[in-house]
């Protein structure tokens, strides 16, 4: 039996969004992220308004808007959910059975195996985060974007488009701006989620459509919904 019935690769707005509503229906959920430091970690801190019953309402708190603050209780209430498993390793690849996906490998050795995978990686696939004159690869400040993945994508034939936004400089942060790669549009089919190339494989959040946090936030509940639907 898969050790998961759900793994989620990516633990920002989307990925820990459809985690925890699905870890609260009784779906048992692996939550890998490749650093629990970032677990929802904002680019600059949200503002409602939030999508009603949301982690990112619940998560967020107006005495305490500071983004480490609202990741930290995003945190927190992961990992109260006695169906999720939330865990620091880096996806490097897919794992493969019969055609379909099974799981994935990862940077630290051990791989982890669900009956179904989902890719909520934002925007760390192909990164390039641009500061001043710098160029570094990472999707987020401080938060490096690790080359096996998508490398792993483009070899099993996966398409891609590139994208781009800005951070404005605030008074603690300069500004910069982050290029990335999305799947291409006929790769993904929006009413499932399902990256049709391969069985068992699904796609939610900025790495297959542009938008703010409570749309990624959004986007997860409506995949937790589908994923409920499939599972029966
Ligand atoms: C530069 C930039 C600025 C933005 N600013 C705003 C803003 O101010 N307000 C707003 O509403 N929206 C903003 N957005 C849009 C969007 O709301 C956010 O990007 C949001 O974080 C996307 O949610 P997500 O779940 O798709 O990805 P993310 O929240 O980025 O989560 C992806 C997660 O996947 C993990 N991950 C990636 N690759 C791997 C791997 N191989 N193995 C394991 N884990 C992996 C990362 O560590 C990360 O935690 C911004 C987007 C960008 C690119």
């Amino acid at each position: 039996m898969a050790a998961y019935q759900v793994l989620i690769v990516g633990a920002g707005f989307s990925g820990a969004e459809a985690a925890f509503r699905l870890a609260q229906a009784g779906v048992r959920v692996g939550l890998l992220t490749q650093s629990l430091d970032s677990v929802m970690m904002p680019f600059l801190p949200p503002k409602p308004p939030f999508p009603p019953g949301s982690l990112l309402e619940r998560a967020y708190d107006p005495e305490g808007p500071r983004g480490w603050a609202f990741h930290a209780r995003a945190k927190y209430l992961l990992e109260a959910e006695k169906n999720l498993h939330l865990f620091q390793a880096t996806a490097t690849g897919l794992l493969l059975e019969g055609g379909r996906a099974a799981g994935v490998r990862t940077w630290e050795g051990p791989p982890a195996r669900a009956e179904r995978v989902v890719l909520a990686v934002g925007s760390f696939l192909g990164a390039r985060l641009h500061v001043g004159e710098v160029v570094e690869e990472a999707g987020r400040l401080s938060e490096a974007s690790y080359p096996d993945l998508l490398e792993d994508l483009l070899r099993l034939g996966f398409r891609f488009v590139e994208r781009e936004r800005e951070v404005p400089e605030t008074p603690s942060t300069p500004g910069y701006r982050v290029r990335y790669l999305a799947f291409h549009p006929e790769e993904w089919e929006e009413a499932t989620f399902r990256l049709k190339r391969l069985e068992g494989l699904y796609a939610v959040g900025l790495c297959v459509l542009e938008g703010d946090y409570a749309r990624m936030s959004q986007e997860g509940k409506r995949l937790a919904e589908h994923l409920l639907h499939e599972l029966g």
